[in-house]
């Protein structure tokens, strides 16, 4: 038995109790419908090696996780010229916050990991037509998680459209300024969309992998992303990707990984592995309480920390 086998044998024990100190988010209805008590993890290394622990094998949708993809897309379509409209500055505030957006001058959303800058690097996707524009975000999903059966959660999709008013105030806020352009309410169902993609502990894993393994599938030797665009998310990912709690994460964890409120968070190792967990259980920040906790685990025994 490797070490990491050893490890995978109690980490959902050693981890299920924080499961209890948090919430399930509710303010997408279809959200509160998750399992509290669900926890489970995916580590593939860049070798191939497989582990998973608990619930591996459910279905969460990726609401922010999917802000990665959107910002690698809409780079690849547009290259730099995407941060002439977004920033890449953590925030400190919360991932739905307007407060940032009205006080500064060019009302530039502070980085593409909150819903703002999110909301932003989506309007910038290239395609003819809104369900074009879905199509080539999912396909990237399904490439990146070497999985051609991801799909888009309906439910999931309208419960958001129907509730999402802070998104549509932010993104009617985005338009007025002309950071984004082109239809909002397309611009929405794009987004909602992405945020809805359903996917499991081990295609996040494998989303993560392509990312530690610099945009080069680990199943097909297939480039999927520029070397230069991975270097960028990982960034990003380092210094935004876990809402205002990621400077503790940074500091305890040490890896570039990206949360949502769905509960599931996806993490790159640089040069060593891609890991999925889920569980979601929210803290107060809207990161998975039990999932940080495993990352955390991981990172101290294997010694993961990037910095
Ligand atoms: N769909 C969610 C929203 O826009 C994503 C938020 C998140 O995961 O942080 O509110």
């Amino acid at each position: 038995m490797d070490n990491i086998e050893i490890i995978f044998k109690n980490i959902i024990n050693n981890n299920i109790e924080f499961t209890k100190h948090g919430k399930v988010a509710t303010y997408i209805p279809e959200l509160a419908k998750n399992n509290p008590n669900d926890l489970g993890v995916y580590l593939i290394t860049l070798d191939g090696k497989e582990y998973c622990a608990g619930d591996y094998n459910k279905k969460f949708t990726m609401q922010s996780v999917s802000k990665v993809l959107t910002l690698m897309l809409s780079l690849i379509d547009n290259s730099n010229k995407v941060f002439e409209k977004v920033g890449m500055e953590p925030t400190g505030d919360g991932f739905n916050s307007i407060v940032n957006l009205e006080i500064k001058d060019i009302h530039k959303p502070f980085n593409p990991m909150i819903n703002a800058g999110a909301i932003a690097t989506t309007s910038m996707i290239k395609g003819k037509s809104v369900s074009d524009k879905v199509n080539r975000i999912l396909d990237f999903a399904r490439k990146l998680a070497n999985n051609p059966s991801i799909n888009i959660n309906e439910k999931t999709f309208l419960s958001e459209k129907e509730t999402g008013h802070r998104n549509r105030s932010l993104a009617y806020f985005m338009k007025s300024y002309d950071i984004i352009e082109g239809n909002v309410e397309d611009i929405l169902d794009i987004y909602f969309c992405q945020c809805s993609i359903e996917v499991t502990c081990k295609d996040i894993a494998n989303m993560g992998c392509v990312l530690a393994n610099d945009g080069i599938s680990i199943h097909t030797g297939e480039r999927l992303i520029s070397e230069q665009i991975c270097k960028i998310a990982k960034t990003i990912m380092s210094t935004c990707g876990l809402y205002d709690a990621s400077g503790e994460f940074a500091v305890h964890i040490g890896i570039p990984a990206k949360s949502g409120v769905g509960g599931g968070i996806m993490a790159a190792v640089p040069h060593k592995m891609g890991i999925g967990v889920y569980g979601p259980a929210l803290d107060e920040k809207g990161n998975s309480i039990a999932g940080i906790q495993i990352l955390k685990e991981l990172s101290q025994k294997l010694d993961l920390t990037i910095y």
